[in-house]
């Protein structure tokens, strides 16, 4: 019928309104020339409305749920937007520093590129033990040339079915975060510490992140984002080398080979801990002050 939302628009819609609410960006509803004549409210409020999301979690469950306490310098890392340009974020620095990275005195490949990485690494991979479960290697998905790359733990059941990264439940929280930030997934680069599935959606082992992460760390050379966010504990404690728990540095500037790392909540912790989107939702708006792109106002949808 003319007028009418097309039923996966309108569904599309409910899930992004709903989510604009559980990070307490609150305008959707209002009338327009009311909204014009109250002074606006601040884009972030701290009530969060809970359980949004219910039911079983098949994402890739072991992502990211906060771990316990530790002691960890506490700053408040990043400065308000501002109008002049991009924010200028200064660098959390952990009481203890991490050990020396993997990482940090990796060599950089000349001349990588995707493509070439992908190549390298093979339709095949036997590297570690994952491959004898998996179906599909996920290698990544977005934006070579992407301003910003998330980071998560890894493959699902969803992605090691499609062979793309986060296309599940925690796939489509991640996808309205971004669009959140005034931004299409196409505009990013989604990539995950291990490429294959770990059975059971449990955690990747070690070995499993000492074989694949050396090709992450190209694909972010390659790519030379200007943020990395780390989705979760795995990938951030893979990424910064550290062992301390992520809700003690989360939301606060780290470094990774020169490039600024945020570390936040992986979306399939979300999905279980709807309150802790506000938090996330913090994080992402320092992100989105370094790379100077504009609030969300609460538009109408
Ligand atoms: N969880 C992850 O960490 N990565 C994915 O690609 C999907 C879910």
């Amino acid at each position: 019928m003319p007028g009418r939302l097309d039923e996966a628009l309108r569904e599309k819609l409910t899930q992004r309104l709903r989510y604009y609410e559980d990070i307490g960006i609150p305008l959707f509803y209002r009338d327009r020339a009311a909204a014009a004549a109250e002074p606006e409210p601040p884009s972030v409020e701290p009530a969060v409305e809970a359980s949004v999301e219910a039911g079983v979690e098949t994402e890739s469950a072991s992502a990211a749920v906060p771990e316990k306490e530790e002691i960890l310098a506490k700053r408040s890392a990043v400065p308000a937007t501002s109008k002049s340009g991009p924010a200028v974020p200064k660098l959390g620095v952990l009481i203890t520093p991490a050990a020396i990275s993997l990482f940090e005195s990796a060599v950089r490949v000349a001349n990588d590129s995707l493509e070439g990485i992908r190549a390298e690494i093979g339709e095949d991979c036997q590297r570690c033990k994952l491959c004898q479960k998996r179906n599909k290697i996920v290698f990544g998905d977005g934006n070579p040339h992407a301003e910003l790359v998330f980071v998560g733990e890894g493959p699902g059941h969803d992605e090691d079915v499609q062979g793309l990264p986060f296309v599940g439940r925690a796939g489509k929280l991640l996808t309205q975060m971004i669009e959140a930030m005034g931004l299409a997934r196409q505009d990013v680069y989604i990539c995950n510490v291990v490429k294959c599935r770990p059975p059971e959606n449990r955690q990747p082992e070690k070995d499993e992140v000492e074989s694949c992460s050396p090709y992450l760390v190209r694909q972010i050379d390659a790519i030379a984002p200007k943020v990395i966010v780390g989705l979760g504990a795995t990938a951030s404690r893979t990424l910064l080398n550290t062992e301390r728990g992520i809700s003690q540095y989360r939301g606060e500037w780290q470094e990774f080979r020169g490039t600024k790392f945020m570390a936040t909540y992986h979306p399939a912790y979300l999905l279980r801990n709807p309150a802790a989107k506000a938090d996330v939702w913090k994080d992402l708006q320092k992100v989105m002050a370094v790379l100077g792109l504009a609030p969300k106002k609460g538009k109408p949808a």
